[in-house]
């Protein structure tokens, strides 16, 4: 079996492997790198025509932005994800249209792709010729999946990006009965210091810091990708809320959040059992709780940020690299009463890093966005520490060698050394073939 990766080596963003056995050729995942510049995977269009199915592991950008270039480019092959995957693809897609290059993205490719689309079941058996590929619950983001491609020879794990924690909505990966010669791992926590607190503190300290901005009388922005950690921010936010540990004030959701939402709403079933029976057994739908309050025009936007009210907007972009949350802190950016939280995973050379890192000013599309209120980060991470990284990789029988990609050069090398005293451990470079 043969490994070629076009993009997420020696990087966070724009991944796509390539996995070839005889003559059979599949892609997994196919996503841009979000940034001033989009920057997209180097598959060519040679590479592009010998590829018999494409298979997806979650609806991430950086996993799934590419697919409708693909198709511009002439691709008819069929793409195979989950249900969630599938359903949350389409809505970042139409989201990235409009920043997107019209001309690398024609009507007819984009109706291709949606029609190319396959539901996959977790655990199901999909032959594509030499191929065996089988998906299993990542526990990242709704729907998201390690997948395991067999040629009858050897069998990989590619685990998308991975986590172990349960949390508000999903359970953990499923690293039972994994038994591979190889995985391609991410490690955006890969790094010897990435160790996360415990869950409880890090909550304890973002309530506190909550219930302080509100009772100052500010407004707390919380920007967040649409998808996996708008949700789990949401629902932490209703859960104290409710039982009086911060205030009741409003929490206004902006962006494609309200997408995801309903997305993640009809797509329960694959979220916790716990989660499912709350909303099955009683009244209350988290979903749809009172505390939160779509904003669905630019009106209302302008309302939000130039009242006076205490409130919590959470927001898109969650790397500040566009989304309404610029728009909040355009206005809002400058009062020392109000306060942003960082929860997710800033890239490299984002605003949101840049902010992290102490700029007081950020640019974004040729735009300079003061930037003076307290920022505060707290991990509330869809990604594995380094600890679970470890535990993952261990669990993963009969292993031999470890491809260690989306992280940052510090991550990967500090990673990858240490793995390498119990594995063949590899950081693989964009277009080299490498053999397992
Ligand atoms: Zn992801
Ligand atoms: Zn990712």
């Amino acid at each position: 079996m043969k490994v070629t990766f076009f993009g997420g080596a020696e990087e966070v963003g724009r991944s796509c492997i390539l996995i070839s056995s005889g003559n059979s050729n599949i892609l997994l995942d196919a996503g841009v790198k979000l940034g001033k510049v989009v920057e997209h995977p180097s598959i060519t269009k040679q590479v592009l025509d010998k590829v018999d199915a494409i298979f997806v592991s979650h609806a991430h950008m950086d996993h799934v932005g590419y697919l409708p270039h693909l198709y511009s480019m002439g691709y008819r092959g069929k793409i195979y994800a989950t249900k969630p995957t599938l359903e949350l693809t389409n809505v970042l897609i139409s989201d990235y249209m409009r920043i997107s290059d019209p001309k690398a993205i024609t009507k007819d490719g984009l109706t291709r792709m949606q029609k190319s689309y396959k539901i996959v079941e977790f655990r199901e058996k999909i032959k594509v010729k030499d191929f065996t590929v089988s998906f299993s619950p990542s526990g990242h983001i709704v729907g998201a999946s390690m997948i395991t491609v067999d040629d009858g020879k050897n069998r990989l794990v590619y685990a998308g990006d991975v986590n172990l924690a349960k949390t508000r909505l999903l359970n953990g990966a499923d690293i039972r009965n994994l038994n591979a010669d190889a995985l391609i791992t991410e490690s955006t926590y890969g790094g010897r210091k990435d160790i996360f607190p415990s869950e409880s503190i890090v909550v304890n300290k973002a309530l506190q810091s909550i219930r302080d901005t509100i009772k100052r009388g500010g407004k707390v922005i919380i920007p967040s990708f649409a998808v996996g950690r708008a949700q789990e921010v949401l629902f932490l936010l209703d859960d104290y809320m409710n039982s009086g540990v911060i205030p009741k004030v409003k929490i206004y959701v902006d962006g494609m959040i309200n997408k995801a939402n309903r997305i993640y709403r009809h797509n329960v079933i694959y979220c916790r059992e716990e989660l499912q029976k709350r909303i099955l057994m009683s009244d209350y739908d988290p979903f749809r709780s009172p505390n939160f309050f779509p904003i669905e025009s630019k009106t209302e936007r302008s309302k939000v940020a130039a009242s006076r009210e205490s409130c919590i907007i959470v927001t898109t972009g969650g790397m500040l690299s566009g989304g309404p949350v610029l728009y909040y802190l355009s206005k809002l950016g400058t009062n020392q009463a109000n306060k942003m939280i960082l929860v997710g995973y800033q890239g490299a050379n984002t605003p949101g890093r840049q902010l992290q890192d102490g700029a007081k000013e950020i640019e974004v599309e040729g735009k300079k966005i003061k930037v003076t209120l307290r920022i505060e980060t707290y991990h509330l991470s869809a990604h594995a520490d380094r600890r679970q990284l470890e535990t993952f990789v261990s669990r993963i029988k009969g292993l031999k060698t470890v491809l260690v990609v989306h992280g940052e050069p510090g991550k990967l090398s500090e990673f990858s050394e240490d793995l390498a005293k119990k594995y063949r451990a590899i950081i693989p470079r964009i277009g080299i073939e490498y053999t397992i």
